[in-house]
């Protein structure tokens, strides 16, 4: 292997190695070298970087002279002299670590000047304005950034010299008024180090050097790092790029500006940026004035849109990728500063895609792995319109439970919000959490926002389930369910206030902030049936009811992997038959009331089996535990009533201390064995009703819960006699599979002994993350695992993302264990990590047979399972 050089001049290098130069560094090299107007300049890299830390915050030995030795060559390219009084070589000392880290690392500007080389500089601009400015902005940045001098001491002498002259602008001041700023500026630096301020350029620049160093440690950029979890694996270390001084702010044939080479929200191929005559690079990034749209330069300064396009054009072309590109114009003079992949939104991401392999650029597994999988669901769902976003105070922020974005009134009582809802007003519930007797309000609710839980919180998979934008865990929302109001950050929200929450981002905004609806477009589809014709991995949905059944299949799922039954005893005209089956005093009056539950349960299953006509409906038997479905038994304004006395006596009477880990699932079967029996006879008159219409319809049945092998065979026996019951009064036989679920830790270990009966498994890995961390799903995400992310002890929620090590590993040993005894097992994920693409990616290589998403996760499933092939492709071909 070659041995790195500390420092490279940008033509010296190219783009192949970012974790070395950086991305900035990577990107002007490249440029450099594809013969485009880069200022000269050169890269020290990351290594030294680490070196600096290493050395005990010292440059090592080698570095200054290398850096000198880059700048003489520098003087020769632009024949402009270092600390020179007549000519003088000016340079920015920029960050640039591997991935972009915006605003997070420091940038110096017009390092070089001093008291002699500013008059040089005027001479040269023929500007002795402009220069006394660019020198006491350059010792503004300097104190701020080396000596970490408070920017508000600047600026009180800025005010105070602005007066005093009597203007209100600061290019009004003159250069008298600016010689005297740099005077005070300098005492302000000298004051705080106790030290002359450096006059020297090569000091100037040791010092600049080192301190973009010290910004890859500091604090901004440490938790950036942290929360958008760049590792040292993704970047270690920051380079450091000096570059030639260009000035977009030297009159009004200068110009500053952004530019993407096709659209970044749409992906039409046209240029989309904006400029500023007459401004600094800082400028437009910083939004400080409102910049001039990009096509507006054709006009302006043609000879430099003609440039630009030109090298967005080639550079798009070498990088094969959309690119973001930063530009100056120095006096009527074009120059590239950077150029990096553009990140784009959805939309654009999908219609590059397809245009660039129209166009030859890419092929088409480039195209599905450069889409973002998880950004596909963004097209679903109704989101906000960032470029309004600005005009709305955020008032509070949660976990993102289920995406898109929803705007209406607030309401927190669960009858009101039906009500309103159903009388045509747009309504957000929000709750503390909530149960399923809260869920037909979720119905005509726009979204739901609660104070507590986490991502499989019953709030998040029944809005998941729905496709409604959800918040949860918002552990900073007050409420108030006396008063229907809430408070976070000192404002109060009372009922019927308008709200907007972002379920993709979990932001809560005060107002209804403009919305914008979901857009299929044919290049969307174009995607998905790339994806689908290249993954392997099956994709079926958790779906409960017909119309998200159909939702699913049209999004492209083949079957069903998890239809949770109880969600559907949910509905209005359900939950208080439900109840009473609960209450029921004899085991008669109960069988009574299951057979009116078994009615319409027959008929929820005719139409979810006939929406998958063709395809496997894993339909799941009751899981919670019953108290679940009965009032919370402390509610103060229901014990007020005597006419619930019975009812929460009952639900007391049922109440557990850790009811996720009690009596749910299989348990209640076993005690309560008339439920289960008759949820597996509404199976099997559903799947005979549709026969005779000639409906293709597959159910099987899996039972949730299980630890043993007993456990199951007692359900089994049950099973049977339905069987024979049906089969007798049918006259027909059936072949409707019996599976359990695999989400107890010890169904994983004794998976082998389970395959004796099981027909088929699926893992529900909320509960199995539940099982192996000891984590309750229910409370961990709004009490403590922010920390834990904050601190690094987690980098990502295990319940959104598959715990490889522990979870993932005992998957492996349930697949092992399992496939041992029935070789080609169908064994499928059916948790919410089914719809996460790092957790596909593993069930892929995991051979899990499918994985399960809610229906607005198909295409993201889709995508991933394509991009899981082609990573394990690309690996292979590697080694
Ligand atoms: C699971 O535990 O992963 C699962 C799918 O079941 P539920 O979320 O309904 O408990
Ligand atoms: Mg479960």
């Amino acid at each position: 292997m070659v041995k790195s050089k500390p420092v490279y001049a940008f033509e010296e290098a190219d783009s192949k190695n970012r974790m070395l130069l950086g991305g900035k560094g990577a990107g002007l090299s490249e440029m450099t070298r594809l013969k485009l107007p880069v200022p000269p300049g050169f890269t020290i890299t990351t290594e030294v970087c680490n070196k600096y830390y290493d050395n005990g915050k010292k440059l090592p030995k080698d570095v200054m002279p290398l850096v000198m030795k880059n700048i003489m060559n520098m003087e020769r390219k632009t024949g402009k002299k270092w600390n020179s009084t007549k000519n003088p070589l000016l340079v920015s000392v920029r960050s640039g670590a591997a991935i972009s880290m915006p605003g997070m690392m420091d940038t110096i500007l017009n390092l070089g000047l001093n008291e002699k080389t500013v008059e040089g500089f005027a001479k040269q601009t023929n500007n002795p304005r402009f220069s006394w400015d660019s020198y006491r902005r350059f010792i503004q940045l300097f104190g701020k950034v080396v000596f970490g001098v408070n920017d508000e001491k600047f600026d009180n002498v800025l005010e105070a010299a602005k007066k005093k002259q009597g203007v209100k602008d600061d290019s009004k001041l003159n250069v008298k008024s600016l010689k005297n700023i740099v005077s005070e500026y300098k005492k302000i630096c000298e004051k705080h180090t106790k030290r002359k301020f450096p006059d020297m350029p090569n000091e100037q620049l040791g010092l600049a050097i080192e301190a973009v160093f010290k910004s890859w440690m500091g604090e901004r950029a440490v938790v950036y790092r942290r929360q958008n979890k760049i590792t040292k694996d993704i970047a270690n270390g920051t380079a450091v790029n000096v570059v030639t001084m260009v000035f977009g702010n030297m009159g009004d044939d200068s110009a500053t500006g952004v530019v993407f080479t096709r659209s970044g929200h749409d992906g039409k191929r046209e240029l989309e940026g904006e400029y500023l005559t007459n401004a600094q690079g800082e400028d437009v990034v910083a939004g400080v004035r409102t910049g001039k749209e990009i096509v507006e330069l054709k006009k302006e300064m043609p000879q430099s849109y003609k440039e630009l396009s030109k090298a967005c054009m080639k550079l798009e072309k070498y990088f094969k990728e959309v690119q973001d590109m930063e530009f100056t114009i120095e006096q009527g003079k074009f120059y590239l500063l950077q150029t990096r992949n553009a990140k784009l939104a959805a939309e654009s991401y999908v219609k590059t895609s397809v245009d660039m392999v129209k166009e030859k650029l890419i092929d088409k597994n480039r195209a599905l792995t450069r889409i973002p999988p998880e950004q596909l669901e963004a097209l679903l769902h109704k989101t906000i319109d960032e470029s309004k976003i600005k005009k709305f105070k955020q008032f509070a922020k949660g976990i993102a439970a289920s995406p898109g974005s929803a705007s209406g009134i607030a309401v927190f009582d669960v009858k009101k919000a039906i009500e309103l809802g159903e009388a045509g007003k747009k309504v957000i519930l929000i709750r503390k959490e909530t149960k399923p007797e809260d869920v037909p309000a979720f119905f005509p609710s726009q979204g739901i926002l609660t104070s507590q839980g986490g991502k499989t919180s019953h709030a998040a998979i029944v809005s998941r389930g729905m496709g409604k934008s959800c918040i949860v865990g918002c552990t900073e929302l007050q409420i108030d369910e006396k008063h229907n109001r809430c408070k976070a950050n000192g404002i109060t929200v009372k009922e019927k206030d308008s709200i907007t929450i972002n379920g993709t981002t979990g932001d809560v905004f005060l107002g209804n902030v403009p919305l914008i609806k979901p857009k299929k477009t044919k290049d969307f589809k174009t995607i998905l049936s790339w994806a689908e014709k290249t993954k392997k991995i099956g994709v079926r949905a958790n779906a409960d009811t017909p119309i998200m059944a159909k939702l699913a299949r049209e999004y492209g799922a083949k079957g069903i992997g998890l239809c949770r039954t109880e969600r559907m005893f949910n509905e209005k005209d359900r939950i208080k038959i439900f109840v009473q089956m609960i209450m029921a005093k004899s085991l008669k009056e109960r069988k009574k009331i299951l057979e009116k539950l078994q009615k319409l349960q027959k008929s929820d299953f005719i139409g979810i089996l006939k929406a998958m006509e063709g395809y496997k409906v894993t339909i799941r038997l009751l899981d919670p535990p019953l108290h679940e479905f009965l009032p919370d038994p402390y509610d103060s304004q229901k014990n007020k009533d005597k006419k619930n006395k019975q009812l929460l006596e009952r639900a007391r009477e049922l109440a557990e201390i850790n009811p996720m880990m009690g009596h749910r699932g299989v348990r209640v079967a076993i005690t309560h064995p008339e439920i289960y029996r008759m949820q597996i006879k509404a199976v099997f008159e559903a799947t005979a009703y549709l026969a005779k219409s000639k409906v293709d319809a597959r159910p099987q049945i899996m039972i949730p819960q299980v630890g043993s092998v007993e456990e199951l065979n007692h359900i089994k026996n049950i099973y049977n006699e339905v069987k024979d019951e049906m089969e007798k009064k049918f006259k027909r036989k059936f072949k409707i599979n019996f599976g359990t679920m695999l989400e107890v830790v010890r169904a994983c270990l004794t998976s082998d002994e389970l395959a004796d009966t099981a027909e088929f498994f699926s893992f529900g890995t909320n509960d199995l993350t539940q099982g192996v961390y000891s984590f309750s799903r229910e409370d961990v995400e709004g009490k403590f695992l922010g920390k834990y992310m904050d601190e690094g002890i987690v980098e990502i929620s295990p319940f959104q993302s598959i715990d490889e090590s522990g979870v993932g590993n005992l998957m492996k040993i349930g697949i092992e264990r399992g496939r041992k005894k029935q070789k080609d097992l169908e064994i499928g994920i059916c948790g919410e990590h089914g719809g996460d693409p790092n957790s596909i990616k593993f069930c892929h290589s995991a051979n899990v047979s499918y994985v399960s998403a809610s229906p607005y996760r198909i295409p993201t499933a889709i995508l991933a399972g394509a991009q899981a092939v082609i990573a394990k492709r690309n690996a292979k071909k590697s080694k």
